[in-house]
């Protein structure tokens, strides 16, 4: 039993705990029924939370030596890294994923992004820039670049991985210097939550960090349009990122915006197929499915497509659905009610519209909100190819050339990533090449290491989070010159 008393603080603003006026309930989606109610931010809480991210950013943090930031992100991956198993279970508590993935990836992808960008936060420096000279005189012109942080950041985090996603958006921009306003989803906060306690016990000055629980529509939007907040970060559906993205027009805040996916997965005939399937299958089932990057539209070339189609099926039988605590558990349930019927409702119209159900094509008849782990046969023009499911659901799709494949892979409004299963390595690079997404991964999936840049194109988002650029993407070049 996980104790969740202690979560329900409220609102941590400048250092300290305050309750909301609204509260919001959160509920068990492996038993259908409210785990406990949180405080729900409203736009004067979001505008008093400003002031005093503000306050820090003028004040001890951004008086803080930049080797203390990188100490202070050290120390907080200490703590992540000690509570690691109550932070896995808190998140599979709200959001259904089996805990042992959240000990063994999610929460250790956290401490190892903290602890990449704590590297970072000494070494974050300008340039000196050759130059003409003042006006194209004699007069030469000493001149610069600085890195300057970028001031107060929101970061708006979905439910799917909520320690692992606000960590790829939290520690490079604290490492720049930043000041940061959280708000977790509604339907998992309470990682989030423990993580703010954490950061108090790691010694961050008040104010550096504030986290804000509350509903999308009022806390969410209010944060989207709040005029001095200078960047927001989001991860999440595509629909809610363009609003996002509209509303930041209103004092041209910095976006960056990890969105929706809708993943290829491309086995050539050369493949290693029985590998092919079991990375196949990870694709589609990992997380139930609740991936951005999930690999859903599995395109096979046609002489090994039937032995792909029974392996996946085989993947399919073998997952074991059930309670997220229990010990040989592969998929917990949906995050809420609103999402298994959504993905149900994507089941049946797949059916409807001819495609071959191979697997699953239902919810689970237990409480909680249960899907089967699923796998059609169709084509790339069906409304299971064309939308993001966010549920265990792929869609396998035959192709007869190369050139085939890419049109199919290319012919989607998603473009996050994409995965190629080939022994030919020309192919492995010249297929990457052609494939129109921000992440190829070659006979396995991208790693998502921080070392590594992540995001997409198109409908899947705008700008990079992780690696260098995560740097480049929480700070301001300014140019300065001096006529001497
Ligand atoms: P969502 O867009 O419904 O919610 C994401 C966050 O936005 C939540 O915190 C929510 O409260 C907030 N929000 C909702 N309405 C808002 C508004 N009007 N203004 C401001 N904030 C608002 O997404 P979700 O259902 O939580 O997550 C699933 C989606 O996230 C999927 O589309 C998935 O592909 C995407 N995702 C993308 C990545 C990536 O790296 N590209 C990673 C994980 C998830």
């Amino acid at each position: 039993m996980i104790d969740i008393a202690d979560l329900n603080k409220g609102l941590f603003i400048g250092g300290e705990w305050r309750t909301g006026s609204a509260t919001f309930t959160t509920v068990d989606p492996s038993k259908g029924r409210a785990l406990t109610e949180l405080a729900a931010a409203t736009a004067a809480d979001v505008d008093a939370t400003v002031h005093a991210a503000t306050d820090a950013l003028l004040g001890d943090w951004g008086a803080l030596p930049p080797s203390r930031k990188g100490l202070l992100l050290n120390r907080l991956a200490d703590l992540v890294e000690r509570d690691v198993e109550r932070l896995a279970a808190l998140e599979s508590l709200d959001m259904g994923r089996p805990v042992g993935m959240g000990i063994a990836m999610m929460v250790p992808n956290l401490v190892a992004t903290l602890r990449y960008y704590a590297g970072w936060a000494d070494k974050i420096n300008g340039e000196l820039v050759a130059n003409d000279g003042y006006l194209g005189g004699p007069a030469p012109t000493h001149a610069y670049t600085r890195r300057d942080p970028i001031g107060v950041v929101a970061m708006i985090v979905p439910w799917n991985a909520p320690l692992m996603i606000l960590g790829w958006k939290l520690a490079p921009a604290l490492a720049c210097g930043n000041t940061v306003i959280v708000k977790p989803s509604e339907d998992a906060s309470l990682s989030i939550l423990r993580l703010a306690e954490l950061i108090e016990e790691a010694g961050f000055p008040a104010g550096t960090v504030n986290i804000l629980t509350g509903e999308g529509k009022v806390t969410g939007e209010a944060l989207s349009l709040h005029p001095r907040i200078r960047k927001i970060s989001f991860t999440g559906s595509t629909e809610v990122g363009r609003s996002i993205l509209q509303n930041s027009a209103v004092n041209f805040k910095r976006t960056a915006l990890e969105l929706g996916g809708k993943a290829p997965q491309i086995i050539f005939d050369d493949a290693n197929v029985a590998a092919a399937v079991q990375g196949a299958a990870m694709g589609v089932f990992f997380n139930q499915g609740e991936v951005c990057a999930a690999g859903t539209r599995i395109l096979v070339h046609r002489s090994v497509f039937q032995d792909v189609l029974d392996g996946l099926r085989g993947a399919a039988d073998a997952q074991v659905v059930g309670d997220p605590f229990e010990e040989g558990t592969t998929m917990g349930p949906l995050v809420n009610e609103r999402q298994r019927d959504r993905v149900v409702s994507y089941m049946r119209q797949g059916a409807d519209e001819g495609a071959q159900v191979v697997a699953g094509g239902s919810a689970v008849d237990r409480p909680g909100f249960f899907v089967q782990p699923t796998v059609l046969a169709g084509t790339n023009d069906m409304t299971v190819a064309r939308e993001e499911i966010f549920g265990p659901v792929g869609l396998v799709v035959p192709f007869d050339s190369d050139d085939e494949a890419v049109h199919l892979a290319n012919d989607n409004q998603y473009g996050l990533s994409a995965t190629v299963w080939t022994s030919d390595v020309s192919r492995a690079h010249s297929i990457s090449a052609r494939i129109d997404a921000g992440a190829i991964g070659v006979n396995g999936w991208s790693p998502l290491a921080p070392q590594l840049p992540w995001g997409g194109v198109k409908a899947s988002g705008v700008g990079r989070e992780l690696g260098y650029e995560g740097i480049l993407s929480y700070t301001e070049t300014k140019t300065v010159t001096i006529v001497l």
